[in-house]
């Protein structure tokens, strides 16, 4: 793959510091906090304008900030370092695990196609916890040095930012991604020339040109349709993610599935194993299938042979949340592909057909489900769930031996844990931690650090979290008027001795945001104890199309206005990465209360209890493995309701009762020295019991073992 990044910007930069660009271009840094002490030593606040975007910060930073670093010694000491370190980390993946354990296995690759990469906050191709899942699996897949490249899509408008108006209600604008500064490079052939590809929608050609991300050691390509070859409505039509109807969504899919295989031969990259992340890209198999049949092949013959190298992750446990498309789409959009598939009406449309209440439809998920030999949902009782609905595809066997095994969600490490911590496990636990992060024993050193200590630095990272709210809030302000109440609801009233709840997360209905208001009198004294109070902050978007979840927001807002709560209630806005990155840091108590059994995995509360912050959620996905009974609390009871009202009052008042039993009374156990025993007790075993076992180091080595060295061999598949 030729490399042109280490020629952007060069010229910029003094010699001593030339490598800041190339630096710049690869997403290395935003896993390591040494790299983004780097700038936000050259200028922290033009750090945080720049939304931690180091490409446009450095175009828009003073050249005499520059001058100045060139001849600092202790800007160049940790410049050196920071060098050191990326060159090493780049240099040894033969002494990662992957080369280590599969030294015969180094000329494969595998290409994971997703519709969403959620890899940092400068880069807003991602709505929430899909696209966070795949940007951690690539940062995870350059650690363990996988053969690895993934495959996504480029929105140019991305996903949206929020605002919330002053009556509450969510408003999305939309800016434009400037490609030319955020780290992205035009992807460019062997012999130097820059990539764009076509496929044909629906009688019209489509253009993308290709972009590479670097992540570590491996690259991301994301195609792009924003180029001037492109009619001006076709350019508008994939401006966004999930941003659209019916049409726009094939579309994109058309483009990400068919079109990626078209971008990887352009660059000469031949996978050996295929995974697709979720049904959005499962048009790739027809391309694949396509091109087989080019070479003589006849489909049944394609169909098997994708098989054997093709892995599918499915993230629904709902039927109707599934993507589909309806036949007369499928007809106007594939009418001429299928007759290279030399497939008839009837025969291209049963290779996906659901028939729904609401008619038959071409399935994405039963398309990758017959079409890839491997299979897997998320978590151990999400792999239940899919196995029990999509048993009707194996009609020849029992639900409970559906072919769909699971492999449980993680986060990686290095991203989501806070910086002060890392400095903590570093100091407490064996030099190489970071080598072994999926082994349990790594974690037992946590055990050894002082209660007080890690009390305080917690303590410390709630404050950062909080003066992150109110100066958020302050810069609005300073915008327009704001009414009393409205500075009520914003945070100026947070309180660092305060227990502090966290609640962020979409705004999906089945989510239940306001379940805790259910009885908001009973809240309100929780709220406002006056010896051991609470404070809640919430964030998440709703997707614009969803009334449902805007009237929820407007309805938190509402309370956060509400004086009843006393200021303890606040609605931060523009849920995105970096603000994820500080509540799971910054909050005590992280709440989830999603109506079971619809949370596939769920992976912020991973992240919460990396940092030492106790899980208060629903048994369900991820929490039904991770919870041990005193790691943090668990409610919901494993029972059908007569209706969802029923199981919301249930679930409300276990939640009240942890809330005023269990939760509350162990954070105010302070002793003399002001801090919980009992919490820290908690809080080493969140981290003890979730790091090794909920880390994308434990997930990634799963994915590897049990299903693409498998496809690599072409073993047998069920
Ligand atoms: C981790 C994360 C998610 C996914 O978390 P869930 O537990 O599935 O809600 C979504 N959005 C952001 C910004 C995240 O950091």
């Amino acid at each position: 793959m030729s490399n042109s990044s280490s020629h952007v910007m060069s010229s910029m930069f003094p010699a001593r510091i030339t490598r800041l660009g190339e630096l710049s271009y690869n997403l290395w840094w935003s896993w390591n906090h040494e790299a983004q002490s780097l700038f936000t030593m050259l200028d922290a606040r033009l750090w945080e304008r720049t939304h931690h975007n180091p490409v446009k910060f450095l175009r828009t930073l003073l050249p005499q900030r520059l001058q100045a670093a060139a001849q600092d010694q202790t800007f160049l000491r940790l410049y050196d370092k920071v060098l050191r370190d990326f060159d090493l980390y780049m240099q040894n993946g033969d002494k990662s695990w992957y080369t280590r354990t599969h030294p015969d296995l180094q000329n494969e690759t595998i290409a994971y196609f997703s519709a969403e990469f959620g890899l940092h906050e400068c880069l807003p191709i991602y709505s929430g916890g899909l696209g966070i899942l795949s940007g951690d699996h690539c940062k995870e897949a350059s650690d363990l040095a996988l053969p690895f490249i993934g495959v996504g899509f480029l929105y140019p408008q991305g996903y949206f930012h929020q605002y919330i108006s002053p009556d509450g209600w969510q408003t999305a604008a939309y800016p434009r991604l400037d490609l030319s500064s955020v780290p992205a490079i035009p992807a460019r052939t062997p012999d130097g020339k820059e990539i764009i590809i076509h496929v044909e929608l629906n009688g019209q050609v489509v253009h993308a040109k290709i972009w590479q991300i670097k992540v570590g050691r491996t690259t991301l390509l994301l195609m792009d349709t924003d180029v001037e070859s492109n009619a001006p409505e076709l350019r508008d039509l994939f401006g966004r993610l999930y941003g659209g109807d019916q049409r726009v969504r094939i579309s994109q899919e058309i483009v990400l599935g068919i079109g990626g295989v078209r971008a990887l031969r352009a660059m000469n990259i031949n996978p050996t194993v295929w995974h697709m992340n979720e049904g959005h890209c499962a048009f790739l198999v027809l391309e694949r299938a396509r091109e087989m049949m080019q070479e003589g092949a006849s489909f049944a013959e394609a169909s098997e042979a994708i098989r054997a190298d093709t892995v599918f992750t499915t993230h629904t446990p709902v039927a109707a949340g599934h993507d589909e498309f309806p036949f007369q789409l499928m007809d106007e959009y594939f009418f001429h592909f299928r007759e290279q598939l030399g497939l008839d009406r009837e025969e291209f449309l049963s290779l996906a057909r659901h028939d729904q209440p609401w008619g038959p439809t071409f399935s994405m998920t039963i398309l990758a489900l017959r079409m890839s030999g491997r299979h897997n949902g998320v978590s151990k009782l999400h792999g239940e769930v899919s196995r029990k609905m999509w048993s009707f595809l194996w009609p020849e066997k029992p639900a409970s031996e559906t072919p769909i095994s699971h492999i449980t969600n993680g986060i990686h490490t290095p991203t989501w844990l806070a910086p002060e911590l890392l400095q903590l496990y570093d100091r407490y636990l064996q030099p190489d931690w970071i080598e072994r992060i999926d082994d349990p024993q790594t974690w037992a050193g946590i055990k050894e650090i002082p209660d007080e200590l890690l009390w305080n630095t917690h303590q410390h990272l709630k404050r950062e979290l909080l003066d992150f709210v109110r100066r958020g809030r302050q810069e609005e302000w300073s915008h327009r008027e704001s009414s009393s109440s409205q500075i009520l609801a914003s945070g100026t009233l947070l309180d660092p001795d305060i227990l502090t709840i966290g609640f962020a997360r979409r705004f999906a209905t089945y989510k239940r945001a306001t379940l805790i208001f259910r009885d908001a009198n009973r809240l309100k004294h929780i709220l406002s104890n006056s010896e051991r109070p609470v404070q809640i902050i919430f964030a998440g978007k709703a997707h614009p199309q969803d009334e449902g979840g805007k009237r929820l927001i407007q309805q938190i807002y509402g309370f956060a206005q509400d004086s009843g709560f006393a200021g303890r209630i606040v609605f931060v806005d523009n849920y995105d990465i970096a603000l994820g990155r500080q509540l799971v840091q910054g909050v005590d108590v992280w709440l989830n209360n999603p109506r079971p059994p619809r949370e596939a995995s769920g992976t912020s509360g991973q992240k919460a209890a990396l940092n030492g912050v106790l899980n208060l959620s629903i048994l369900d996905g991820w929490w039904c493995e991770g919870y041990n009974g005193h790691n943090g609390w668990g409610f919901g009871e494993d029972r059908e309701y007569p209706s969802e009202d029923a199981q919301d009052a249930a679930d409300s008042t276990a939640l009240y009762t942890l809330l005023e039993e269990e939760v509350v009374p162990l954070y105010y156990a302070r002793n003399f020295s002001g801090y919980s025993h009992a919490w820290v007790a908690y809080m080493k075993e969140a981290i003890c019991s979730a790091a090794p076992q909920f880390s994308t180091a434990r997930m990634i080595k799963e994915y590897t073992t049990r299903l693409y060295v498998p496809a690599m061999l072409k073993k047998g598949w069920e």
